[in-house]
């Protein structure tokens, strides 16, 4: 007998957990691979995707002895590698066959590893079929959250972020009820403490120069320039049910403290651990158990000392604009998304500059009368329709 009254939902899972891997070849796509290969008995790989990187497809196709494939991009339909996947895998192509992949009978979770608003019907398929959906994609819950959260039962939306998922351990046991704040950790990315004047000349290699964490080419631009925060803040709001200024950033150099929720009494609880991305991977297929560590372990007696700052609003606009569309709700997130996926794109091609991102997605906005969030459909044409105000505002900057 424990002393503890155990009040989390605790959802049944499979063993093993047949799990389909959205964006297998990305890096948390990667990382998710390297969890399931270590966990061999308790996980088993049936499904996989990738977009337009079929020689790593197959590859993991054939280690895992997979049942399902699908290329997203149909300009790689004819790869000649394809020939090479193991005996009896279906293969599929494009968009639908991605969102049919996440519904698939044989698949007990969902790990959506895919970049940008082209996750966001994979989740939702994939929450509608009854699956546990373990999420990197959080797009999925920034921009459609108002479409998926109701989908979501106990125990079955598991997000990857680091920061979320720090959250939801902070949060197993306990009454949302009795949350008072999130303290949504920052690393401060590559240019913390800079002034605009700084910031307007970084290149995107000075962004990808030094990365606190393993994170693909997008996400890092969009951790220096603090709109994956501001991503972070949105989703943190949606999936905790949690009022958007209740959400405060807090920059922790040092990304030993994942995030912190502080409980209405004071208590201020939080989670650490190493700066790896398979610890949230692998807790989301382990929930609600915990199995052994994929990573090192830290010994906090050699640690150097944790500190803390404030997230400043004022010189990262990106972060203020995430809030700002947070707070007027429906259809803003998708046009924040939308615009910075144009943005972040155009500054890694050189075609602007980086305080030019925050420009761009502004004019994005201004631009945008807000409607209630009603179908997948409607955050397509809006997706598109500010994809073309974000490219305006781009040829505008000249
Ligand atoms: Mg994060």
């Amino acid at each position: 007998m424990s002393i503890f009254e155990d009040t989390a939902p605790r959802a049944e899972r499979p063993r093993p957990l047949r799990v389909a891997v959205l964006g297998c070849t990305g890096s948390i796509g990667t990382q998710t691979l390297d969890v399931c290969r270590q966990h061999a008995d308790k996980v088993r790989v049936v499904a996989l995707s990738a977009y337009a990187s079929t020689d790593a497809l197959v590859a993991a196709a054939r280690e895992f002895g997979v049942a399902h494939a699908c290329v997203a991009d149909t300009g790689h339909a004819k790869d000649s590698v394809l020939d090479e996947l193991p005996e009896g895998c279906s293969l599929t192509y494009g968009p639908d066959a991605l969102a049919e992949l996440a519904a698939l009978p044989d698949v007990d979770c969902v790990v959506n590893a895919l970049v940008g608003a082209a996750g966001i019907r994979a989740g939702y398929e994939a929450l509608k079929a009854g699956k546990v959906l373990a999420y990197a994609n959080k797009e999925s819950i920034i921009v459609a959250g108002d479409l998926l959260m109701p989908l979501a039962r106990p125990g079955m939306l598991i997000p990857v972020d680091s920061e979320h998922s720090a959250i939801f351990q902070c949060l197993v046991g306990e009454r949302t009820r009795d949350v008072h704040r999130i303290w949504l950790t920052c690393s401060g990315g590559p240019f913390f403490g800079m002034t605009r004047d700084e910031l307007a000349g970084k290149t995107a290699a000075d962004a990808l120069a030094h990365p606190t964490w393993l994170m693909g080419a997008k996400i890092t631009i969009d951790s220096a320039s603090l709109m994956n925060k501001g991503f972070e803040v949105l989703e943190a709001d949606h999936l905790f049910e949690i009022d958007i200024d209740d959400v405060r950033v807090l920059v922790q150099r040092q990304s030993r403290i994942h995030s912190m929720v502080e409980f209405s009494d004071g208590s201020t609880l939080a989670q650490l651990g190493p700066s790896d991305m398979r610890i949230p991977i692998q807790y989301a297929l382990s929930y609600p158990e915990r199995w052994e560590t994929p990573c090192e372990r830290i010994d906090w007696c050699q640690e150097s000392p944790i500190t803390f700052g404030e997230a400043d609003e004022d010189t990262f606009g990106c972060l203020a604009l995430a809030r700002e569309a947070g707070r007027i709700g429906g259809t803003m997130p998708c046009v924040l998304n939308a615009a910075n996926e144009i943005a972040n794109e155009a500054f890694r091609r050189g075609d602007c500059g980086f305080m030019d991102i925050e420009r761009i997605v502004s004019a994005a906005m201004d631009a945008h009368e807000p409607e209630t969030v009603s179908s997948l459909v409607q955050l397509e044409e809006i997706d598109a329709w500010a994809r073309d105000k974000a490219r305006d505002a781009l040829g505008r900057l000249g």
